[in-house]
């Protein structure tokens, strides 16, 4: 067994020992070596002393997305400037931008998290593998790249957009793997068909998918268009990167947390405090194997549940949680019926639909691309499972904007 099997196959108690020991020393790191921190716990009343195992996790504040914003450039960074060796940025929203340095150990972490995903998907030198997202400071394209250049395979750095190159250069080299959003697939397929290419024909046998929420119906619809197996990636750049988390089942029990690397907790989005496994809430990441800032605590804005802390039918005994279903701000709340956009994308998809927008102002609209015919079926469905009657349009094939990144399928208004 290589140390990327091993690491996979950890027993529990050797989990539970690493988890307890790097959190212990990841507390008193940065306390030692973050001022953020060090004032942190002194406002809250966390003695250092006192974190002494992983139950003890609770008592550490959260960190939030707005105390990244506020470190800008790099006040949270616990090493000298000269140890960074690269930076990468937190996508989304607009103001002060949310950076993440790396030093050389980090690049190495994010690497070998992401060598974990390549042996459970079956990654090999003899692949060739395309990455699709960008390569800049959104931490996509790299990550991939660092693995798969890892490995030896033939890689592609294609990076983001220009589907008709996309096409072509997995035709024209053989493409076996592809990296991109979850919503890219559907719109290769698009344009490979309109360069009279039949997509199951392809040569792509796998692809890892990530970046955001795609239900399971979208799967089986992006499995079947290219004959191909899609595996879900999770990985935030707050927490290093594409890949860094964990990786899917593959029995398709949800996702493996990397729990010697990671302590995930699901909170309660409003008030903090945990829920019972098996219930919906906020993801709550501490990394406890990074160097340049490692973060305790900290609130996502993933929505997830646990599924099992037992040992996996696969084999992998890291916890599982359900893959990730939405973000908190994404959450949609109308006439009092929690949703996410991937819920309405769960029904749409079964009934073939592969691109829609969901509009939020003084109601909500969904419009998709398909026949008129499905409208009061999928009105049906949505009052039935979500419990909400929106306004439903079906509008011409190619009429709704189609996204080479991240889609933007929720508008509010
Ligand atoms: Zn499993």
């Amino acid at each position: 067994m290589n140390n990327i099997e091993k690491a996979i196959k950890l027993p529990r108690n050797k989990i539970e020992e690493i988890k307890g020991k790097r959190l212990r020393s990841t507390v008193k790191y940065v306390y030692d070596n973050c001022a953020f921190y060090r004032r942190l716990f002194k406002e809250k009343g966390v003695d250092v002393e006192s974190i002494k195992s992983a139950e003890d996790i609770t008592k550490i504040p959260f960190t939030t997305k707005q105390h990244l914003r506020e470190a800008y450039p790099l006040k949270m960074c616990c090493v000298p400037k000269e140890e960074i060796v690269r930076i990468q940025m937190s996508g989304g929203t607009t103001g002060q931008p949310v950076i993440i340095p790396y030093t050389r150990r980090d690049v190495e972490q994010w690497k070998e998290m992401l060598l974990r995903a390549f042996h459970i998907a079956r990654i090999t030198s003899k692949d060739v593998i395309q990455i699709t997202p960008a390569f800049g400071l959104w931490n996509g394209g790299f990550g991939f790249h660092f693995a798969a250049d890892a490995i030896n395979a033939f890689v592609i750095p294609i990076g983001a957009g220009n589907t008709r190159n996309q096409v072509k250069f997995m035709v024209d080299f053989g493409t076996t793997v592809l990296c991109a959003t979850a919503s890219y697939p559907l719109r290769i397929a698009e344009v490979a068909e309109e360069m009279g290419y039949d997509p199951p024909k392809l040569p792509v046998e796998k692809m890892l998918l990530g970046a955001e929420p795609w239900s399971d119906e979208m799967r089986k619809q992006i499995e079947e268009t290219f004959n191909a197996k899609a595996f879900d990636i999770p990985g935030l750049t707050e927490m290093g990167g594409v890949g860094t988390v964990g990786f899917e089942c593959p029995h398709r029990n949800g996702l493996h947390v990397w729990e010697d690397n990671y302590i995930v907790e699901i909170v309660d989005p409003e008030t903090g405090e945990p829920v019972e496994d098996g219930e919906e809430g906020e993801i709550v990441y501490t990394s406890l194997n990074r160097e340049a800032m490692p973060l305790l605590r900290y609130r996502s804005g993933e929505v997830s549940a646990v599924v099992s802390r037992e040992k996996c039918e696969c084999g992998i005994e890291h916890m599982t949680i359900k893959r990730i279903r939405g973000r908190t701000d994404d959450m949609v709340i109308y006439k009092g019926v929690k949703f996410y956009p991937s819920d309405v994308e769960q029904i749409l998809a079964s009934y073939g639909v592969r691109h829609y927008r969901i509009e939020v102002g003084d109601g909500i609209k969904v419009i998709f691309e398909g026949e008129n015919g499905l409208v009061s079926k999928i009105a049906k469905d949505i009052k039935e499972f979500l419990g909400f009657s929106p306004r439903i349009e079906a509008v011409r094939n190619r009429t709704l904007e189609r996204f080479e990144g991240k889609a933007k399928r929720l508008v509010r208004g």
